[in-house]
C-alpha cells in the first residue's frame, strides 16, 4: 500500500491488502468517527440494528457525559436497554463480567459501550463470548484500547489478556472526549509517546533476532506519533486539534497491533516499565490514582535514556573486559524479589529459562550483538528522541514525567528498573543491555539523573 501515512482514520476502515512485508493486513472495523459532534451520527451509523434490541454497558459518570445524549439518540428507533455501573473503581473481572451476564436482555443484537477503560476491555470481551457485535462510544483518550482485538482481564486476581474482537464501530466525540478529567488526556499522550521505544525496541528485535517487522506500520504509527507531540501544549487547554490527534493515535495504535497481530508497534520497553510500576502499586494494597497512560509516558522517558546510554558503549572494551560472561542468577532472583515481593516467584519461574547465564551462551550471544552493533547504534540515532525533549513534552502537557513524582524511592525505581524487562520475554534495549553486561550501570546512570 503506497499511501498508507495519506488515509484519514475514517478511510482505514475495511482496509485489506497485501503488504511489502509479505503479510495481509486487514482492518475489520466497519465505521470510525473522530470529531466534533459526531456522536449524533450513531444512529446512522448502527442503522441497520433499527428495531433490535440494543444494551448499552456504562457508570455513573460516561453515563452523565454521554450515555443520556446516546439514550436521547436511540430511543425512537432502538429497542434500549442499559446497565449503569456505580463503583467509584471498575475493575474488569469476574464479578463485573457476571453482573453484566445477568443483566444483558436476551435476543440482545447489539453493545454499546460508553465509556474507555474497563467499559471498554469488559464490553469486548462480553461481545466476543456471546457473539454480540459492539459500538464504542468513547469520552476519554486515555487509552489506546478502543481498536483492540485483546480484552486484559483480572482472572483470579492476576491480569491476564484475553482474545476479543474488534467492535464494529467507534464514535469519538470530540467535543465530549476533550471535557474527560485532565489526567486523562495526559495519559493518553503518554501511551502515545510509548510509541518511540515500543518502535525501536521492535527494530532491535528485528536486527538481532530477524523478528519480523512491517517498515509501512511503522511509518503509519511514526506519523500519528509525531502529530500528538506537535501538540502536546494544547493539552492543559484541551483543545480540540490536541484531543483529536491524541483520540485518532490512540485508534491506529490499535488498528497497527490488529494489522500485524503484535502488539510490538506500541508496546515495548516503556510498556514493562508501567507494568512493573502497576505491578508494585498492586502489591502494595496501594490504590494508586496514576493511569496506564501516566506511568508509561514515565517509561518513555526511562528507556530513551537507556537508548542514550547504550549509543556510547564502546562495545569492543566490553568485550575485551569480559564482565558481561557472568551473570549471578542470585543477584537476578533477589532483585525480582525485591521489586515483586509476592508475585516474584512467578515471574522467576516464567524467565528463568530465557535468561543466559551460562557463559559460553553469554560468550555466543555476544558475537550476534558484535556482527550487529552498528545498526543498533543507528536505531538509538534515529528513532529515538533525546529524553529531554519526551520529558519536555509532558512537562508541556502538564503530565508526570519523573519516577519520583509516582512515589518511587531512589532505590526501588533502580531495582525496577533491572527487573521490568522479566515481565514479559520479548526482546528490547532492557535485555539487550543485560545481555552484554551493562543493565547495572545502566540503571545507576538513569537513576541519577531523575534522583539527583
Ligand atoms: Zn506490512
Ligand atoms: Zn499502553
Amino acid at each position: 500500500m503506497e499511501n498508507l501515512v495519506a488515509l484519514s482514520i475514517e478511510e482505514m476502515t475495511g482496509l485489506n491488502y497485501m503488504c511489502s512485508c509479505g503479510k495481509n493486513h486487514s482492518v475489520g472495523i466497519e465505521t470510525i468517527k473522530v470529531g466534533n459532534g459526531v456522536i449524533t451520527k450513531l444512529p446512522t451509523v448502527i442503522k441497520n440494528y433499527e428495531g433490535k434490541k440494543v444494551f448499552i454497558i456504562e457508570d455513573t459518570h460516561t453515563y452523565d457525559v454521554a450515555g443520556k445524549k446516546v439514550e436521547e439518540l436511540l430511543n425512537n428507533k432502538f429497542n434500549v436497554s442499559k446497565y449503569i455501573f456505580t463503583e467509584e473503581h471498575l475493575h474488569p473481572n469476574e464479578l463485573t463480567l457476571g453482573r453484566l451476564l445477568l443483566e444483558i436482555p436476551g435476543d440482545t443484537s447489539l453493545i454499546i459501550a460508553v465509556g474507555s477503560g474497563t467499559i471498554n476491555d469488559i464490553s469486548r470481551f462480553l461481545s466476543y463470548k456471546l457473539g454480540i457485535p459492539y459500538v464504542i462510544v468513547g469520552t476519554a483518550p486515555s487509552m489506546d484500547g478502543f481498536a483492540s482485538v485483546v480484552s486484559p482481564l483480572i482472572h483470579d486476581g492476576v491480569k491476564v489478556t484475553y482474545d476479543a474482537v474488534y467492535p464494529l464501530a467507534i464514535v469519538c466525540d470530540i467535543a465530549i472526549m476533550k471535557h474527560a478529567p485532565m489526567q486523562m488526556l495526559q495519559a493518553g499522550l503518554g501511551d502515545i509517546l510509548g510509541k518511540y521505544t515500543a518502535l525501536a525496541d521492535w527494530h532491535v528485535a528485528n536486527i538481532l533476532n530477524g523478528e519480523y517487522f512491517c517498515s509501512e506500520v511503522e511509518k503509519l504509527v511514526m506519523s500519528t506519533l509525531k502529530k500528538c507531540e506537535e501538540a502536546a501544549a494544547g493539552v492543559t487547554s484541551r483543545e480540540a486539534k490536541t484531543v483529536e490527534n491524541i483520540t485518532e493515535a490512540l485508534i491506529l495504535s490499535g488498528i497497527a497491533i490488529g494489522m500485524v497481530g503484535a502488539s510490538r508497534p506500541a508496546s515495548g520497553g516503556e510498556h514493562y516499565i508501567s507494568h512493573c510500576f502497576e505491578m508494585i502499586f498492586m502489591n502494595s494494597g496501594n490504590n494508586s490514582k496514576w493511569l496506564h497512560g501516566n506511568t508509561v509516558g514515565v517509561g518513555v522517558g526511562i528507556v530513551a535514556y537507556a537508548y542514550k546510554y547504550a549509543k556510547d558503549i564502546d562495545i569492543n572494551e566490553v568485550v575485551k573486559k569480559g564482565d558481561y560472561l557472568h551473570l549471578d542468577k542470585n543477584k537476578w532472583i533477589q532483585n525480582i524479589k525485591d521489586v515483586f515481593t509476592i508475585s516474584a516467584t512467578n515471574i522467576i519461574e516464567f524467565k528463568q529459562d530465557s535468561i543466559n547465564f551460562d557463559e559460553k551462551e553469554r560468550k555466543d550471544s555476544m558475537q550476534k550483538i558484535l556482527t550487529k552493533w552498528s545498526d543498533i547504534i543507528k536505531i538509538c540515532d534515529v528513532f529515538v528522541p533525546e529524553p529531554t525533549e519526551i520529558i519536555n513534552t509532558l512537562k508541556k502537557a502538564g503530565a508526570v514525567w519523573n519516577p519520583k513524582d509516582l512515589g518511587f524511592s531512589k532505590e526501588i525505581f533502580r531495582k525496577s528498573f533491572i527487573a521490568a524487562k522479566d515481565m514479559r520475554n520479548r526482546y528490547g534495549i532492557l535485555q539487550l543491555l543485560e545481555d552484554i553486561g551493562k543493565l547495572d550501570d545502566a540503571a545507576d546512570y538513569i537513576t541519577n539523573i531523575y534522583y539527583k
